[in-house]
């Protein structure tokens, strides 16, 4: 997807500060973080929304997972707790669309989120 952000910054074309990557994943710092701590992991292939996985993404969702703990744990986020969140489309809040956990952490967070 030549044109798609993540997939820009997935191939180091737009420049981030990479808190980790595998062959499938990369897990990036937020630009605009709403936490001390605001952690993208995106998948390297382009998936525009989880609207879109199937079973040929099933292990990719739970590898984003266990990478999301990972990074957590390697920021100390795992004391205190942290929140992983998924935007699906607009109502959500989804405004890039190539599938991604947020990872946030460092302070405390309202439930019901707004
Ligand atoms: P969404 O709103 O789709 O759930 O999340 C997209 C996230 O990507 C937002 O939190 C936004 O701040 C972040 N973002 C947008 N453009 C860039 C960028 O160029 N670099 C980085 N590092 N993050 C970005
Ligand atoms: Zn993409």
């Amino acid at each position: 997807m030549a044109e798609c952000l993540f997939c820009k910054i997935a191939r180091k074309e737009i420049p981030s500060r990479i808190a980790y990557e595998d062959r499938q994943v990369v897990a990036f710092e937020d630009i605009h973080p709403q936490a001390p701590i605001h952690t993208l992991i995106i998948s390297k292939a382009h998936v525009p929304t989880f609207n879109d996985v199937g079973t040929d993404e099933e292990a990719l969702l739970g590898h984003m997972m266990m990478v999301a703990t990972r990074v957590a744990k390697d920021k100390g986020l795992h004391e205190k707790g942290y929140r992983l969140v998924a935007n699906c489309l607009e109502s959500a809040g989804q405004s890039v669309f190539h599938i991604h956990l947020h990872l946030l952490g460092g302070r405390a967070f309202a439930w019901p989120p707004g």
